[in-house]
């Protein structure tokens, strides 16, 4: 990969690179979000609002590892290959007696080992002699086969930070020290616009001049995914009083608004001038691709996020640019990760303006997985994002040849 000083340079005449709209976006927003009890098997997705601590070990006592029979090292040795009198039987959930001296115990996985063992004997090493006698090998190491109290979770540490979005194996983690429920930050509420009179509902009869409308449904997606609550606040129609009022609404019942469409400053966008009668604007032409307008204010003081229409752009703006806002909002401390450099198996010989972000597939070649680009990258070609598993991004003014080292961006870091 090579870049071109000019074009690679931050500073491109009218446009804005993408890491200052990030950082204009993020400095404009805090997490003020309140806080609730929320129970642990409701808990899936809802961002942890203080960090948890152990009040247990977890185990909280040393258990067998293994069926099979505690002992005391020193007594097999003792034993010799005699036999030796099996004391108490332990099940899994049940509190033993102390191990008599010269005596084993039979145990069985996860149970209590009692008091005096030092050793688990696994049962296959093991001969029966009668009902209640074992000849148990010669030796044995100190702690074979124990799992030791606390191994997992010390009483005292922090198991979950807040700021984390509980995946399920973290729901696990705190069920193990106890907790029945914890505090989450409220989910935010997102409301979801779409503008355009072009845009017929799915399910009805399009009229000449129409297409369906894609982006309610996408965005919607994208906003569950995060684990937030939805506003869907349906179509609105190409009129600045409409656009007013649809807008006034959605601040009085979201923490945040996202719209796609109209705005660009034809005359048939109206997000634009909506916004500004009712907050205030900023309209940006970002050095990506796709998805060069966006806008970005508040609506009677709730943030706002004006996606372009083309539902590549605005797939895409939402994936990079919004999902960070929302996620501050939220009190998520979640970020997206630096991507993965992968080999491409296509080549960019004329360098860009704007920092592109191509639809590709992860696929098995020559140099291991490489990334294969969709054939048509339009923004309007919403199929190249429903076969692509992430984005190659290919920096402004880069030229990148076949088998060059590109970042990818798996839409499933994205969630
Ligand atoms: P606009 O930003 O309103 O000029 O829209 C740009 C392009 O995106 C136009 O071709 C629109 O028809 C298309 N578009 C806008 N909104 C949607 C939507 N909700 N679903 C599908 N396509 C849309
Ligand atoms: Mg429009």
């Amino acid at each position: 990969m090579s870049i071109d000083p000019v074009l690679g340079c931050c500073d491109q005449p009218g446009l804005m690179p993408f890491e200052q709209a990030l950082e204009l976006l993020l400095a404009s927003v805090t997490a003020t979000r309140a806080i609730e009890s929320v129970p642990l098997h409701q808990a899936l997705g809802r961002v942890l609002a203080a960090d948890q601590c152990a009040g247990l070990d977890v185990p909280p006592h040393d258990n067998s590892a293994m069926d099979g029979y505690a002992v005391r090292v020193a007594d097999l040795r003792v034993a010799a290959g005699a036999s030796l009198l099996i004391s108490q039987r332990i099940p899994a959930g049940a509190d033993p007696q102390p191990l008599q001296p010269g005596t084993v115990a039979r145990i069985f996985t996860g149970a209590t080992l009692p008091a005096g063992a030092d050793a688990v004997v696994m049962q296959e090493h093991v001969q029966q002699q009668g009902a209640d006698r074992v000849v148990m090998p010669v030796d044995a190491r100190l702690g074979d086969h124990i799992r030791q109290r606390g191994q997992d979770i010390a009483k005292g540490d922090a198991v979950i930070a807040a700021g984390v979005r509980l995946q399920p194996q973290h729901l696990g983690v705190l069920a193990s020290i106890g907790l029945a429920e914890f505090p989450c930050f409220k989910r935010l509420r997102v409301a979801v616009l779409s503008s355009g009179d072009e845009l017929a509902q799915p399910g009805q009869i399009a009229r000449p001049g129409q297409i369906y409308n894609s982006n309610r449904y996408c965005l919607i997606g994208l906003v569950q995914q995060l684990g937030m609550e939805l506003v869907d606040l349906g179509t609105v129609e190409d009129s600045l009083a409409a656009t007013q009022a649809v807008l006034a609404d959605a601040a009085q019942r979201a923490d945040c608004i996202i719209t796609s469409g109209g705005v660009s400053v034809g005359e048939e966008d109206h997000i634009k001038a909506a916004v500004e009668s009712l907050g205030e604007i900023s309209l940006w032409k970002l050095a990506i691709k796709p998805g060069k307008p966006l806008a970005f204010g508040r609506v009677a003081g709730v943030p706002f996020i004006g996606l372009p229409g083309n539902p590549v752009s605005a797939l895409m703006c939402f994936q990079v640019l919004a999902r960070p806002v929302l996620l501050r909002l939220q009190g998520d401390s979640g970020s997206v990760r630096g991507g993965v450099h992968l080999p491409i198996q296509f080549s960019r010989s004329k360098p860009q303006q704007r920092r592109e972000y191509l639809r590709v597939r992860r696929v098995d070649g020559e140099n291991g997985v490489e990334l294969c680009p969709y054939p048509n990258q339009s923004s309007g070609v919403l199929t190249s994002a429903a076969w692509a598993d992430g984005y190659a991004v290919i920096p402004a003014g880069a030229t990148v040849a076949v088998g060059d080292l590109v970042e990818f961006i798996a839409f499933t870091e994205l969630r």
